[in-house]
């Protein structure tokens, strides 16, 4: 691990201008960043300590919606009774996400950006071939062990699959994300790998997640969040579904749907088509097989990771049934 200097920044600004500095990194909860610093992965010569700035922990949820600062840890935003009631998606996806000890440490900006676990970026000693890590260098998973791969975004650049929980849920409930003054819709945050997958999100140099905000909808006070995985505890996705959904007065008509999908996508992957598929339409279990089928339009697999195609639409059917028998 590289030696780095050590800040411990007073103000908000001060963290702006320091995290402007080149090779610079922030440090909240500090769950991803140690761990990539560990294995040389992330190499800042200047750490920028944020994790006790006050203003940024704050939880506010009204009619309008909630306000989650970036600090807040991801235990307590999980736990908050106006989040569970309003936002049970969200609420669900941290409580199935790491293990109580990280969930106790790590904050809600960190968790948005934390890293894809494919095994060739997280070990440059073993594996030089990284797009992500080392631009041009090639990408050793394309034809490499990729069962926890992406099948749907990615590209012969990078098939790596983003993987938190959080976000999806963020993204099915058009939450934004607020760099201090701008303020980006999650769905615009996390960019596809394109030629530059090194570049994973909006952030501009400077900026840093101040809070994120999701609006109050009768979609998301009757949401849920569903994570399949390969063991029932403290893994991540194999493949994972949130949905919002508002039901008309008889209990059956779908008057407005949200779906988005993790585990399976190189982003936090939003289902516009199974939305329309079913916005309007009864609550059947044969429409609902039919429009999850398009969850995974596009989708393009590398072998091991072909079961995902299989997958993705099961927990997106699953998904939406639960919470239509929930109703
Ligand atoms: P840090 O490690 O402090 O920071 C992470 C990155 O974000 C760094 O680059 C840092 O510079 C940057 N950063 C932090 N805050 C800000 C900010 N406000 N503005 C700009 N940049 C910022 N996650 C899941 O979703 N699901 C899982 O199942 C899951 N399982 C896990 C299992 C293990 C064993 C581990 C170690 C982690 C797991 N995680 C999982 C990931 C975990 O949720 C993240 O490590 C955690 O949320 C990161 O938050 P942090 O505050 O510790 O971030
Ligand atoms: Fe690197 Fe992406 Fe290829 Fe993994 S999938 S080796 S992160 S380029």
């Amino acid at each position: 691990m590289r030696d780095f200097s050590y800040l411990r920044a007073t103000s908000v600004e001060e963290a702006i201008s320091a995290a402007a500095m080149p090779a610079t990194m922030l440090l909240a909860g500090g769950t991803t960043l140690l761990d990539l610093a560990k294995c040389g992965v992330a190499e800042p010569e200047r750490v920028v300590d944020i994790s006790h700035l006050e203003g940024l922990d704050a939880i506010h949820v009204d009619a309008k919606g909630a306000t989650i600062g970036a600090l807040a840890r991801m235990s307590r935003v999980a736990s908050d009774e106006a989040i569970k009631a309003h936002f049970p998606a969200v609420s669900e996806a941290l409580w199935q996400a790491a293990s109580a000890q990280i969930r106790n440490m790590a904050t809600i900006g960190g968790n948005l950006l934390q890293r894809t676990r494919c095994a060739y970026f997280r070990d440059p000693v073993t594996f030089p071939n990284c797009n992500k890590r080392n631009p041009g260098s090639g990408c050793a998973a394309v034809t490499g062990v990729n069962r926890n791969h992406s099948v749907l975004g990615g590209n012969s650049a990078c098939i790596a699959t983003y993987p938190g929980d959080l976000a999806v849920a963020l993204t099915a409930l058009d939450a934004v994300v607020h760099l201090g003054d701008r303020q980006v819709p999650i769905d615009d945050f996390f960019l596809l790998p394109g030629s530059t997958p090194d570049k994973e999100h909006a952030m501009r140099p400077g900026e840093i997640i101040t809070a994120i905000s999701i609006p109050a909808s009768p979609v998301a006070r009757h949401s849920t969040f569903l994570k399949v995985r390969d063991r029932q505890s403290y893994e991540f996705a194999a493949a994972s579904a949130a949905v919002g959904m508002d039901l008309a007065a008889d209990g059956r008509t779908i008057r407005d749907i949200r779906v988005a999908i993790g585990g399976v996508a190189t982003k936090p992957w939003r289902l516009r088509a199974v939305e329309d598929a079913l916005r309007g339409k009864a609550l059947e279990p044969d429409t609902v097989k039919q429009a999850s089928r398009l969850a995974i339009e596009g989708a393009v697999d590398h072998g091991a990771n072909h079961y995902k195609i299989e997958l993705a639409p099961r927990v997106v059917e699953r998904a939406i049934l639960k919470l239509g028998a929930a109703a």
